[in-house]
Parts: C-alpha cells; sequence; structure tokens
C-alpha cells in the first residue's frame, strides 16, 4: 500500500503529490510533464490563478504593517516607499508563488478536483 502524501508537505517541498519524492516542476513555475520518480501524471495540472490570488493576500498582509510602521515612524517621501517596498513585494511574491502553486496543485490531486463537465441528458429543450 502506498503511505500517504501529506499534499502540504509536498507541496512546501514542491514534490510530487503521489509519492512526494519527485519534483513538480521542470522549471520555476511550470509543470513537469510527469514524476520522475513513479511516473504520476501531471498534464492536466493546472492550479488556475489560486497561488497569484493566495500570494497576494499573504504579501499585502505581510507588507502592510511595516509600512505603517515606517510611515508613521519616519514620514519619509512617497520615493522612499517605493525604493523600500517594491522589490521587498516582489521578491515576496516570486519567493511564494511556487510552493503556493505546488501546494494548490497537490490539494487538487488528493482530492481529485477537476473541471466541471456538463453532463448530458440528451432530453434538453423536449
Ligand atoms: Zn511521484
Amino acid at each position: 500500500m502506498p503511505r500517504e502524501v501529506s499534499p502540504i508537505s509536498a507541496g512546501l517541498g514542491c514534490r510530487c503529490p503521489n509519492c512526494g519524492e519527485g519534483p513538480v516542476f521542470k522549471s520555476y513555475l511550470g509543470f513537469a510533464p510527469s514524476c520522475s520518480a513513479c511516473g504520476a501524471d501531471f498534464s492536466k495540472a493546472d492550479s488556475g490563478d489560486g497561488p497569484a490570488f493566495f500570494v497576494m493576500f499573504l504579501v499585502g498582509i505581510l507588507v502592510t504593517p511595516p509600512v505603517l510602521l515606517v510611515q508613521i515612524m519616519f514620514d519619509p517621501p512617497v520615493w522612499v516607499h517605493i525604493v523600500l517596498w517594491t522589490p521587498v513585494i516582489i521578491g515576496m511574491s516570486v519567493w511564494l508563488l511556487r510552493p503556493f502553486k505546488s501546494i494548490l496543485f497537490a490539494l487538487q490531486w488528493k482530492n481529485h478536483a477537476e473541471e466541471a463537465q456538463w453532463e448530458s441528458t440528451g432530453t434538453h429543450g423536449k
């Protein structure tokens, strides 16, 4: 019996949600066509916009308090905020996107999520 792989641990490690061993990415954000360890098919992997949403949400929560703190303590001109926080926001977003994408794919894998499909009854309009 294959061991149960946690989607969170597989996702955080960017590992195969089926076996927890093989890498799930072939490039920074591109899914591999299949697992190199167990052969699981990743061709239908599509986490859509979910990872970007969660990363934006988290980065916004994490960055807002220090931005407000710097504003309240030093009252700097706007360009200081732009120079200071733009690389932080971009860096955190790029860093977090990969594990979030992998976690959402692992959750889809575990829950057998797929696109909704219409089931035709053949009686429509009759
Ligand atoms: Zn695998």
